[in-house]
């Protein structure tokens, strides 16, 4: 499928579906896990976003987590985002799911947003399920943050080795089995289940569109492979939408 073809068919708004990873908010200045800035200290993120490395070392953890909300409070979306908050304007049946945690497509004006990894701003108790947003609160010193319960609180996102949220993922589910076009952006599709979607849709017979600079697990269910950065392709796509009016 060529670009022009892929816009033709956008404009005769059918199902859009789209899966968002780390990769689109990289232009933001938020490090990917598996990019070359993805380390913290000496610590690759898989040593870190894990259920065990929470029970060993909760404050180790805790650190990283604050060190990486302030990254994100300080970031702000990039073109990436705002084109894809632009598409939901125009597109009446459009879906956008996230495997990140950033919260940075809301903040872009994206409405219907599935997150399938939770939000980093989420503090959760480990006791008693409570959760509060601090995603507007200054970044507390208490090296271990708790509950009044008396629980610890952890971050609220699907850490490796834990499962997702049953409602989000099952919409994501419905999403990719229904579209007719599924964007793949800025995602190394290596993570399942999420992973799945844009392979579960390229069987159903959706378009599948792939954004991102590098080859990754997608690339062979793709129909049209655009190797941009997420912020240079979209704006691209959606300059093309403008003849579409607006919901
Ligand atoms: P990943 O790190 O495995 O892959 C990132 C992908 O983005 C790579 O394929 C890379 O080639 C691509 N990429 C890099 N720069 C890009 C750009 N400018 N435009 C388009 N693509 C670009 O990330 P992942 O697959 O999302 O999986 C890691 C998990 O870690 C995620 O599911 C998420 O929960 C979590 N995470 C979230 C954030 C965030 O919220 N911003 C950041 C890091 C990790
Ligand atoms: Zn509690």
């Amino acid at each position: 499928m060529t670009l022009n073809e892929l816009i033709d068919m956008l404009a005769r708004q059918p199902r859009v579906a789209v899966l968002t990873g780390s990769g689109i908010s990289a232009e933001s200045g938020i490090p990917t896990f598996r990019g070359a800035d993805g380390l913290w200290k000496q610590f690759r993120a898989e040593e870190l976003a894990t259920p065990e490395a929470f029970r060993r070392d909760p404050k180790l953890v805790w650190e990283w987590y604050r060190f990486r909300r302030q990254i994100i409070r300080e970031a702000e979306p990039n073109a990436g985002h705002l084109a894809l908050a632009e598409m939901e304007k125009r597109l009446p049946h459009f879906v956008l799911i996230t495997q990140n945690v950033d919260g940075l497509h809301q903040r872009s004006g994206s409405r219907k947003v599935i997150e399938l990894h939770g939000n980093i701003f989420i503090d959760r108790c480990v006791r008693c399920g409570k959760e509060v947003d601090r995603s507007l609160d200054p970044e507390s010193n208490e090296e271990i943050p708790h509950c009044e319960c008396g629980g610890l609180f952890r971050p609220g996102v699907v850490w490796f080795g834990e499962t997702l949220p049953p409602d989000a993922l099952d919409r994501a589910w419905n999403a990719a089995e229904q579209c007719e076009v599924f964007f793949s952006i800025g995602t190394s599709a290596v993570v399942y289940p999420a992973a799945g979607l844009p392979e579960l849709a390229h069987r159903r017979g959706a378009r599948v569109v792939e954004i991102n600079p590098e080859a990754t697990a997608v690339s062979v269910h793709a129909d049209l492979i655009m190797r941009e950065s997420a912020a240079k392709a979209l704006p691209e796509i959606v300059a093309h939408l403008q003849s579409v009016k607006p919901s």
